[in-house]
């Protein structure tokens, strides 16, 4: 398949023409843009531009304003959370930015057994996770579908007696219609994959192995959803060429998968490159914490209904900032190695910057405000693809997140927390629970809270 021969995805003479052409906006421009933005409407390539190039302080906390308030208003207060878990480091590419690359002679490779991947799962479960994004290098020996496959049945099947996990994402290779047909029936959640960078001769400077074919990335997506998997994740990995020019990409990626497939990318993932043992790769575009907060707050109000992720690739600071203005998921308490979990030992893929426990991570948003969920009911519900959006894009979206967010931390509170924060989240669940409009969810929340405090799980709309 090559349909981004024309430029039909993306199309880098114009993103280098809007780049040009927004330069230097004026306040007034600016303004009227955010004025826009509330209208959860999403933006324009060109006022996304405008964005880009602001530069006054006073505007960029303006942004930060409106780019927080939609995220309100979409997803309401919460944030979900979830843990990466890496199966297997062998991999055929050299990405240059990789640690797990081919050439990395050094690297202990470590394909977990399933018995193994069982071990790794129940750790995650006792520290209170529901959400797994699993993760492998690509070699279609050692990790081919099969395997995968195999992988995420086992990681269904684990229960411990603090629960099980239940949302499998994935984020693997590009590969075929046939193979992604195997993901849709293991009963994934969001397939995720990163174009890395969107501009193509960096693209190619930066890869070698089947991932050097950039058309192959690219075209991942509308393969995957001719397989009907209709949750669709993209992402960039910030730090490998200008950001300025990633972002619009980025906006140009979600609107051609929503015009075209009908449905826009379910989640939009920021990873930022981060050094790694053996990667001598030094980022000419490194991207600064100012720039990478109001690259978020941008794509927040220029895809509107889109989820957005935040590693642990990132501070507790660069995080804390990033859930006001607009990020709606974060991993926390992860670990980037093979078989990591619970043990200490093996490379990572990159370094991490928060290595908080879970249960320090949930603290500290609650001390926010935020509402931590563990959410999983929309996949469950049927609520996805085309579903999904409507409910996103008409603003829906966050009734059925609070009453979720607030029966998964209600469980969580139950089953991981001490005191103090078991306190501190009851009083947090009130004040939302109020604000619940509809009268029958409130009730009927309130109804599902007095079973989960009497042992009753996994309740959800
Ligand atoms: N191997 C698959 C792939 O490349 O698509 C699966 C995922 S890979 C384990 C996950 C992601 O990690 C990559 O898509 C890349 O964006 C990111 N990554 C790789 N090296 C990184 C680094 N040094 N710093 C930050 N992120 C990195
Ligand atoms: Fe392999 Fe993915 Fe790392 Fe590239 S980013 S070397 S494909 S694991």
């Amino acid at each position: 398949m090559n349909i981004n021969m024309e430029g039909r995805i993306i199309d880098e003479k114009k993103i280098e023409a809007v780049l040009a052409a927004t330069r230097s906006p004026s306040s007034q421009v600016i303004l009227k843009i955010l004025k826009k933005a509330r209208e959860k409407k999403g933006l324009e390539l060109k006022e996304a531009g405008y964005l880009i190039n602001l530069k006054e302080k006073a505007l960029r906390e303006e942004l930060f304003v409106a780019a927080g308030w939609v995220k309100n208003e979409i997803y309401g207060e919460r944030l979900v959370f979830f843990a990466p878990l890496y199966i297997s480091n062998y991999c055929i590419n050299d990405c240059e930015y990789c640690n797990f690359h081919t050439v990395n002679n050094q690297l202990q490779r470590k394909k977990l057994t399933l018995k193994e991947i069982e071990e790794q799962v129940k750790v995650l479960i006792d520290m209170g996770h529901k959400r797994v994004l699993l993760e492998c290098g690509e070699d279609p020996k050692r990790n081919n579908i099969e395997y995968v496959v195999e992988a995420i049945k086992r990681i269904y099947s684990v229960r411990t007696n603090k629960g099980n996990i239940r949302r499998v994402n994935v984020n693997i290779a590009a590969t075929t219609v046939s193979n992604y047909r195997k993901l849709k029936k293991a009963n994934i959640g969001t397939y995720q994959l990163f174009q890395e960078t969107y501009h193509r001769l960096t693209y190619s400077r930066l890869h070698s192995g089947p991932k050097a074919d950039y058309e192959r990335q690219l075209t991942a997506h509308s393969r995957a959803h001719a397989a009907d998997l209709d949750d669709l994740g993209i992402g960039a990995l910030f730090g490998l060429y200008d950001w300025r020019f990633e972002v619009l990409a980025l906006i140009s990626h979600a609107q051609y998968l929503d015009r075209i497939l009908k449905v826009g990318p379910h989640t939009i993932s920021v990873p930022r490159f981060q050094a790694a043992p053996t990667v001598i790769f030094k980022p000419q575009y490194s991207v600064s914490d100012n720039d990478f907060l109001k690259l978020i707050a941008i794509l927040r109000i220029a895809v509107p209904y889109t989820g957005i992720i935040i590693s642990t690739r990132e501070s507790p600071l660069i995080r804390k900032r990033a859930f006001q203005i607009g990020v709606s998921q974060a991993s926390a308490g992860s670990c980037v190695t093979i078989g990591g979990y619970g043990r200490k030992d093996s490379q990572p893929q990159f370094k991490i910057h928060d290595s908080r426990p879970l249960e320090e991570v949930i603290k500290q948003v609650v001390s926010d405000g935020f509402l931590p969920s563990f959410c999983t009911a929309c996949y469950r519900r049927g609520r996805t693809g085309k579903e999904f959006m409507e409910l996103s894009k008409g603003g829906e979206i966050h009734k059925f997140c609070r009453a979720n967010a607030i029966l998964t931390f209600a469980e969580y509170l139950e089953d991981f927390s001490a005191n103090g924060l078991r306190e501190q989240g009851r009083a947090l669940l009130k004040v939302y629970l109020e604000k619940i409009e509809n009268l029958y969810l409130r009730q009927e929340t309130q109804k599902r809270l007095l079973k989960i405090s009497s042992g009753r799980r996994d309740l959800y709309f």
